[in-house]
């Protein structure tokens, strides 16, 4: 199709908004034209995080001589023409806005040639206004360079972030696209060295591993379902047969979740690696986000999220793309049934790769289900009896999830007051949870997870007091980075000296370290400063304004007594004193609770007492 300028009935429709926000921002829409055109390969360049430069490569359709001008302006596009297509939109772009919204706040060059003409097409713009336009020679395809992002809008450039921010954001679309589209080879230079790319050969496992790494890539499990399948089958079988292969292809309401997701054992500290697509649009959706959670349900820790990486595919008709500035949210005709698609998928998943969670009998305590999975408890939906073993074999049943898109958590009894009554330790078990006796019951303390909260407490306070308290080396330690871990301490080394570190750049990706924060004690001061990196970029890229909280976290995370360490009676009563004397008790800096209690009435009920 041609550009053309949209009526103004189709361009009144079009939810407008501001696109352009950072350097991300104009490489995600550029990336998506890249994509629509058809490029096998993109090539994305940055320099000083985006704001200095910004190119992408790609080997697409190419854009006419003649129609060259015309994408530049606003509403031009040649993705739609009337109001019905707006309503099954196929392509990534359909506003025609994002060209003319990049070239209006910068210095942008197109070089772009279609496979049929001889030469490509030479057009410069200033500030929206075009200088330069003229013949050049180039290999088939386009190529966009949006130099110096708002240097006409100083207002805007006041509010970007360090370099290293802004290139984490730009990381995380090229990332995320790369996901969505294994097809297409990946390549992401900043200042002058490839940060990321992926080979192009169509492997969504392969993506994983370069997005993630392949460790966790090899903990994925992947998810493979398909709705229309599901209906016909289930009608099938109503019917007294095997669906047959009519039904699966005619399925009017194809509703189909793949992708891969985390095995129970891999899990993050934020929801940040659970990622949708919807028809290969990336977006967000914390309804969704909900679904993948519950699905999890009882197979992670409380305050630990899963890995996931899906696409929903459904009916372009039946998910509205037009309903956010950036398009990074849809609107479902029918959300519920997307939900539930997901959720069930996820949930499948999981199950068929899970060992038999060992809860044994219905007699646990703190965990009181009713219902079924889904809407149908005891039926043999075939992915129940073809994919493992049915709920009830668990000793417990999963409740109505779907009516509510709330966070559960019913793990724990109701919210106690805050502060703790006295205790008496009694022992320690596992070598992880101090057995506890206190006025009303039995306390099981998970004695990492109460030393992460006095520690962390005691460094907000140094905090708060100016007076944190570090280690100076005898001996400055040096310590080789990677190239991200680098550009992570170089990001972030005002909220590292915060809490303690002192670290000085020594060249390249390694630094001097020399103090470190006074609670990580006699731990190898490389070795812990490289975890408390590898951790930090564990998750999201870290927002500015909760940096400095996460890194505390994360010192306390590493400071703290593990599982697995014997504690003498002496040891666990001075924990339980310091953790009776912290504000928040019950639970650790990541949400995590630090004690079970099991009440008096509790045990008696349990033994039959009562
Ligand atoms: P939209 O993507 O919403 O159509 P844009 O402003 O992003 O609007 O782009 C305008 C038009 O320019 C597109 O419809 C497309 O025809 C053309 N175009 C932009 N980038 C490319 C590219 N990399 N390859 C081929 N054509 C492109
Ligand atoms: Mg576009």
């Amino acid at each position: 199709m041609t550009i053309r300028i949209l009526p103004p009935d189709v361009a009144a429709k079009i939810a407008a908004g501001e696109v352009v926000e950072r350097p991300a921002s104009v490489v995600k829409e550029l990336v998506e034209n890249a994509i629509d055109a058809g490029a096998k390969t993109i090539r994305v360049e940055i320099q000083s995080g985006g704001k200095r430069l910004i190119q992408v490569l790609d080997d697409g359709s190419g854009i006419p001589a003649e129609e060259i001008p015309l994408a530049f302006a606003r509403h031009a596009t040649s993705k739609l023409v009337s109001v019905d297509d707006l309503s099954r939109v196929t392509t990534l772009g359909f506003r025609g806005e994002a060209l003319a919204s990049v070239a209006a706040v910068s210095q942008l060059t197109l070089l772009s040639r279609p496979a049929s003409q001889p030469a490509a097409t030479r057009i410069r713009l200033e500030g929206g206004q075009q200088v330069v336009l003229g013949a050049a020679g180039s290999p088939g395809g386009t190529i966009i360079t949006v130099e110096n992002l708002f240097y006409n809008v100083p207002a805007r450039l006041k509010f970007l972030k360090a370099d290293a921010t802004e290139a984490a954001h730009i990381h995380r679309i090229v990332s995320h696209y790369a996901l969505a589209y294994p097809h297409i080879r990946f390549a992401l230079q900043s200042d002058q060295r490839t940060t990321f790319q992926t080979n192009g050969r169509g492997d969504l496992f392969d993506a994983l591993a370069a997005v993630f790494d392949l460790e966790t890539a090899r903990q994925m499990i992947l998810v493979e379902y398909d709705e229309g399948r599901e209906n016909a089958r289930t009608r099938g079988r109503e019917a007294g047969e095997d669906a047959d292969e009519e039904l699966l292809t005619s399925s009017p309401h194809r509703l189909s979740v793949h992708g891969y997701v985390g095995a129970p054992a891999l899990h993050r500290g934020t929801r940040d690696q659970i990622i949708f697509f919807v028809n290969k649009r990336w977006i967000q959706d914390r309804s969704l986000n909900q679904a993948v959670v519950q699905a999890y349900h009882t197979f992670l820790p409380v305050g630990r999220y899963p890995v996931a990486v899906l696409n929903i595919e459904l009916d372009p008709a039946e998910v509205d793309v037009n309903v956010h500035p950036t398009k990074a949210e849809v609107k479902f005709q029918d959300p519920r049934a997307v939900f539930k698609a997901a959720q069930k998928a996820v949930r499948e998943a999981v199950m068929a790769a899970a060992p038999v969670p060992a809860y044994g009998g219905q007699a646990t305590p703190t965990y009181h289900y009713s219902g079924g999975f889904g809407d149908h408890a005891g039926d043999a939906a075939p992915w129940r009896t073809s994919f493992g073993p049915s709920f009830s074999q668990f000793g417990f049943e999963m409740q109505r999830t779907f009516d509510n898109e709330g966070e559960r958590q019913p793990l724990l009894e109701p919210p106690a007051p805050q502060g703790l009554p006295l205790m008496r330790v009694v022992g320690q078990i596992q070598q992880m949870y101090i057995v506890a006796e206190g006025p009303d019951g039995l306390y099981l303390i998970d004695q990492h997870a109460a030393h992460e909260r006095i520690l962390y407490e005691k460094l907000a306070q140094q905090k708060a007091q100016a007076a944190v308290a570090r280690q100076q080396l005898l001996e400055p330690v040096v310590v080789e980075l990677s190239p991200g871990q680098a550009a992570l301490v170089e990001a972030e080394l005002k909220a590292l000296s915060e809490v303690g570190f002192e670290l000085e750049p020594f060249g390249g990706a390694t630094y001097r370290i020399r103090a470190v924060p006074d609670i990580l004690g006699q731990a190898n001061p490389a070795q812990a400063l490289v975890d408390i990196l590898a951790e930090m970029a564990d998750g999201a890229i870290p927002l500015a304004r909760e940096t400095h909280e996460k890194i505390a976290i994360t010192v306390c995370k590493r400071a703290s007594i593990k599982g697995g360490q014997i504690l003498s009676q002496e040891e666990m009563r001075e924990l339980v004193r310091q953790l009776e004397a912290t504000s928040a008790p019950r639970t650790c800096p990541h949400g995590r609770p630090t004690m079970i209690h099991l009440s008096a009435t509790q045990l008696a009920k349990e033994f039959g007492r009562l």
